[in-house]
């Protein structure tokens, strides 16, 4: 079945952390796809990405708090709509897991206001302990989706650790450099038993992403555009995988996704 946050008969509710609930962007990792850009202007803009040095003295702020408008936006727009797929979404190009009292507050507020949903968080999973996946399922996280490139590859500690508590699922960015790292993945997350493998096309937003990835792969990569979104190129990696999954009768679905549309 088609995860309900891909479902294109589904609506979701999407926390892009920290920027969308007025902090700032922190992240421990370092990603080739991924630097602080959503906010730049044009593909041909730089940016500064502050988000590595933000996570070595995080401490979330005690002050935050959840704002009366934003319960009154996610109201109005589920209430507006007939679609019974629901999912609410927390990722961005913060690390969701910097933002706990975020989450859970955001929970709260979909149980208060009786709107019943498919809880997922996208993330690096370098913070995950026990506990914290304890409470993540107190609050009414159902999934959680890791991105192994994060670590290169090397989280699947965090991924089993995740199975053991609730639905873990992976998405991996496509680049051509990480074929390699991507098939040999494939058997090992069969073995844990993942849900789903998501393979995103990975999206530049800015010059400083462009310069980013030329540093990991060597060379300028290759962008598509469509929709007015540019992606780098996967040189049909993503069908490849795919049928690979396919022809291996792993149990895991595996999507091939660009901007969270599926292909
Ligand atoms: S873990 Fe996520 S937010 Fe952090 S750098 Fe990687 S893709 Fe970006």
């Amino acid at each position: 079945m088609i995860p309900s946050y891909l479902n294109p008969k589904g609506i979701q509710w999407t926390v892009y952390l920290g920027e969308t609930v007025g902090l700032p962007n922190v992240c421990d990792m370092n990603c080739p796809t991924c630097v602080d850009d959503y906010g730049a202007l044009d593909i041909n803009s730089s940016v500064q990405d502050l988000r590595n040095k933000r996570a070595s003295n995080w401490k979330f702020p005690e002050d935050w708090e959840f704002q009366e408008e934003w319960k009154l936006s996610i109201k109005r727009f589920f209430s507006e709509r007939n679609e019974t797929i629901r999912s609410f979404v927390f990722t961005g190009r913060g690390d969701p897991l910097f933002y706990i009292p975020v989450i859970k507050a955001y929970m709260e507020v979909y149980k208060d206001l009786g709107i019943k949903g498919h809880g997922v968080i996208n993330t690096s999973g370098s913070l995950l302990t026990r506990s914290m996946i304890s409470s993540l399922k107190d609050f009414g996280i159902n999934e959680i989706i890791i991105n192994p490139l994060a670590s290169n590859f090397n989280s699947y500690d965090k991924i089993s650790l995740v199975k053991e508590e609730m639905e873990v699922s992976v998405e991996a960015p496509l680049i051509p450099n990480c074929r390699d790292d991507l098939f040999s993945m494939l058997p090992i997350i069969e073995d844990i038993g993942v849900k789903n493998l998501i393979l995103s096309f990975a999206e530049i937003y800015s010059a400083t992403g462009i310069s980013k990835m030329r540093k990991y792969t060597g060379k300028a990569p290759e962008i598509i555009k469509q929709n007015g979104v540019s992606f780098v190129d996967d040189k049909g990696i993503g069908k490849e995988i795919k049928k690979e999954v396919l022809k291996k009768r792993y149990s895991y679905s595996a999507y091939i996704t660009k901007a969270n549309t599926l292909q």
